[in-house]
């Protein structure tokens, strides 16, 4: 990635012309003793910026919200974030760039919540046209039912601990293949590391539910939206991994890439429709915010 607009935003005001401060991104912004660096606790939101415009600003900060719920930080407050993301996406000068905004637990010696918000050009997937993707199946190691039964372990909300997701990429990598979808112990699949699957089935466009302790998705959301426009059917339910391999297309969802299809699936070939998947991207591509 290449940063290029940074502020810190500072938690101890709600009034943004005293709460954001631009610093230069290449100058330190943390102490040693932030609990972001020494623990990864804290929760963040990346938002894809076209031509200067933050696209699905709510449905970010509702899952900024639901995730600093989960890990019991203070409710972030909306609208001092939204500020910061379209303060940060109005001053890039790229024409598709990404803002991620940061809410760590803070100091660990002041006790203090610290924030930022970072604008950046992806170094990887700079088009508008999402790439193919070979993807393999990885064991996640937890129960479809984890959200409920062992809620600590903070599945479905997005924290700074993506250490475990990065090892799943570097596991594709090592396997030939670009990306992961994973799989619960209990055999329903999931989500990638950092993307939301949707399947095609007969026909019609699944995705698995939250429930199974995966992210809410918002370009899948928002993909599911130009999907019903265009009078396809739609619908979030469990799927297997022999679903998964009677699909007829996959795409994996995620705001950095847009809807990117899958042309492998643990080294067999798939189908990629193009025109659906550039019906989609026309779609997410034409979002306002
Ligand atoms: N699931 C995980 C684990 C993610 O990290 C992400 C995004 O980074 C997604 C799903 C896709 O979410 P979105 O489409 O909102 O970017």
């Amino acid at each position: 990635m290449k940063p290029l607009v940074l502020y810190r935003v500072d938690l101890r005001t709600a009034d943004p012309a005293s709460a954001l401060r631009r610093i230069d991104p290449a100058s330190p912004l943390l102490t040693g003793t932030d609990l972001a660096a020494t623990r990864g606790d804290g929760v963040f939101e990346t938002v894809v910026v076209v031509d200067g415009v933050p696209q699905a600003v709510e449905a970010h900060l509702d899952r900024f919200e639901r995730s600093a719920s989960l890990l019991e930080l203070p409710s972030p407050d909306r609208s001092l974030w939204r500020t910061a993301v379209e303060t940060v996406a109005a001053e890039m000068d790229v024409p598709r760039g990404a803002v991620k905004y940061i809410l760590s637990r803070g100091d660990e010696v002041t006790g203090e919540p610290t924030g930022w918000a970072l604008g950046f050009a992806p170094t990887h997937h700079r088009s508008a046209t999402p790439p193919e993707l070979d993807v393999v199946l990885l064991d996640r190691g937890y129960r479809s039912d984890v959200a409920t039964t062992a809620p600590w372990l903070l599945q479905g909300a997005k924290t700074l601990s993506y250490a475990v997701n990065m090892a799943a990429l570097r596991e594709a990598h090592r396997r030939g293949a670009n990306d992961v979808i994973f799989v619960s112990s209990d055999g329903y699949i999931l989500e990638g590391p950092n993307s939301t699957v949707i399947a095609r089935i007969d026909g019609e466009y699944v995705t698995p539910p939250v429930e199974f302790g995966i992210l809410p998705g918002t370009t899948q959301s928002d993909a599911f939206d130009a999907l019903t426009d265009g009078g396809d059917r739609v619908a979030v339910r469990g799927l297997t991994v022999s679903d998964l391999s009677g699909a007829d297309a996959l795409w994996l969802c995620s705001s950095t890439r847009g809807a990117a299809p899958v042309r492998s699936l643990d080294g067999v070939a798939q189908q990629v429709d193009r025109a659906i998947t550039q019906r989609i991207s026309d779609f997410l591509n034409a979002r306002k915010a």
